[in-house]
């Protein structure tokens, strides 16, 4: 069974295919002729997204290096009917990037945009263009002896117009808070090409509605982010890095209080491994070895972090971990004695995720609730997952200090088949489960077109209304990644109840 599908308008006919010679033409004028690629062919990474989960088909990729040319672009695309969607690295989870299949669209790619702007050290600010890759801001402003802190998987490729477009997390959600958080002044070009320009980077501004956050975890469907004015904090001079072994999913709650009372602000990533994680990653990725002599049901990778050097933080790691090895809910544990072992404890973390692709299909959760609800919902679900499909393995971990759980359900590739037909049951499950905790469906990756139903099903109408008004006003011929985040059901359904008439 093929897992792609196309999406769209249907089929492209004779007279759209003249007109998208004429637009190419045109799209070269504004651009360069270097920089577009007519009717890229079906495989090219353009077409789909990093899960292969969408593919379409487009008329142009078109590669604009200003905000002005972006500009042109969007009034070019405007004027001629056609949609763009934006194109950031493209390592999205939730097929936001995917074109339809009508063949009329224009991906518009934002890898030329990434230029440092203005840096400020006073400030503690930097304003970067949206093409830039987040791991060469970080090494950037490593050398300004600053630190940004978003951090995930995906930062070689990822950029920073898709880490605000999807409002991204990470590992250090839980000292620094999310993009939104990180982000103090934005440039985004509006559908009628038009440029939104608050690029300030002002800490403090109560002017009416924060209108930079509309596009921040937006998807593309409201502007193209083009730069933004992001916070820096002071360069981390300290870190210390525990990988401790625990009983039960208790004692995860009981480990992470303790390290909140008693690191508190040093505190910068609290995430869990389960024993099914750490085995896959140890089975499929060569680099990867158990730390711990013994096997344990679970794990916590615990990180603190302080940019002074007066205070060690060693001690009040080692104190608190001590306390727990003592009451018995470390069970075992070690600290990394170098950088390098603090990376390889890291490493494992990463490798869960690449391990559970290797190791065969999975449907993946990315769900979020109030931390002290995250025990019974694991447990709950998983009881409930494999009691109804026995030959199916729950992998839940994540980043426990944010209440984000990965709630993954894998299975061999010999079940590939018949493991596909089941992705309904299992979704109702897990999301049932995550509303009865008060908890959200989408905790970092987003809605693009894979989550749309489930937006539909868990929002409330009133909510829906607002966010169809939003995209309606400022986007009223819907040209802007069109039935992202918003389906043609939700759409219908919001203008049908009328809510806010
Ligand atoms: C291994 C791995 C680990 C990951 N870990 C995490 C994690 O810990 N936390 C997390 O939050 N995510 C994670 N992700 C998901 C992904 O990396 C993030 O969503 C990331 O922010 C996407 O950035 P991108 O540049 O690749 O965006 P893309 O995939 O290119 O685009 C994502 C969406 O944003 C839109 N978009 C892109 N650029 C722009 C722009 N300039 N203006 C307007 N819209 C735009 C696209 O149209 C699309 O809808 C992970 C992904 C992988 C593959």
């Amino acid at each position: 069974m093929k897992l792609a599908a196309m999406h769209g308008r249907g089929t492209a006919d004779k007279g759209w295919l003249v007109s998208t010679i004429g637009l190419v033409r045109e799209l070269e004028t504004l651009v360069g002729d270097d920089h577009v690629i007519a009717s890229p062919s079906a495989g090219s990474s353009y077409l789909s997204d990093f899960r292969g989960l969408f593919a379409g088909r487009a008329a142009a990729v078109v590669k604009p290096a200003t905000v002005e040319q972006v500009a042109d672009v969007v009034r070019l695309c405007q004027s001629r009917g056609h949609a763009i969607i934006p194109h950031g690295g493209n390592t999205g989870l939730c097929g936001g990037t995917a074109p339809s299949s009508a063949g009329g669209d224009v991906i518009l790619c934002l890898e030329r945009m990434t230029r440092v702007r203005a840096q400020d050290v006073v400030n503690n600010t930097i304003t970067v263009e949206a093409g830039c890759i987040l791991h060469s801001l970080q090494e950037h402003v490593s050398g300004l002896d600053r630190y940004f802190p978003l951090s995930l998987g995906a930062e070689g490729s990822c950029q920073i117009g898709g880490n605000i477009a999807t409002n991204a997390g990470g590992h250090s959600v839980l000292r620094y808070g999310n993009m939104r958080d990180l982000v103090l002044g934005l440039e985004a070009v509006l559908p009628d090409g038009s440029i939104f320009n608050d690029l300030r980077g002002l800490r403090k501004n109560n002017t009416g509605y924060d209108l930079k956050q509309l596009f921040i975890g937006s998807e593309g469907t409201l502007g193209i982010v083009t730069a933004a004015t992001l916070k820096l904090f002071p360069a981390r001079r300290q870190i210390e890095t525990a990988f401790v072994a625990l009983r039960s999913l208790d004692d995860l709650m009981e480990v992470y209080q303790r390290a909140q009372k008693h690191a508190d602000e040093f505190l910068s990533a609290f995430e869990m491994v389960p024993r099914i994680g750490l085995q896959m990653a140890i089975d499929h990725v060569p680099e990867v070895q158990d730390p711990l002599d013994e096997a344990y049901p679970f794990y916590a990778l615990i990180e603190l972090s302080s940019s002074q050097i007066a205070w060690p933080l060693r001690p009040v790691l080692d104190g608190f971990l001590e306390a727990l090895l003592v009451s018995g809910a470390i069970r075992d544990g070690i600290i990394s004695s170098s950088l390098r072992e603090a990376q390889s404890f890291w490493r494992i973390r990463e490798a869960c995720v690449e391990a559970q692709r290797l190791a065969g299909p999975s449907f993946k959760h990315d769900v979020s609730m109030p931390i002290d609800r995250i025990p019974a919902f694991i447990r709950d679900a998983t009881w409930a997952i494999e009691r109804r499909f026995p030959a199916v393995q729950v992998v839940a971990f994540g980043h426990i200090g944010d209440g984000n759980i990965h709630f993954n359900v894998c299975c061999g590739r010999e079940q590939e088949e018949t493991f596909l037909t089941l992705a309904g049951p299992v979704e109702d499950i897990v999301y049932e489960a995550v509303a009865s905790v008060g908890g959200s469906f989408s905790a970092e990756h987003g809605i693009g077109l894979l989550k749309r139903d489930a937006l539909l099903r868990y929002t409330s109408p009133d909510a829906l209304r607002m966010m169809v008004d939003i995209k309606g006003l400022i986007d009223p011929n819907n040209i802007l990644n069109p039935g992202k985040v918003l389906s043609p059901a939700t759409v219908n359904m919001a203008r049908d109840r009328k809510v806010f008439a």
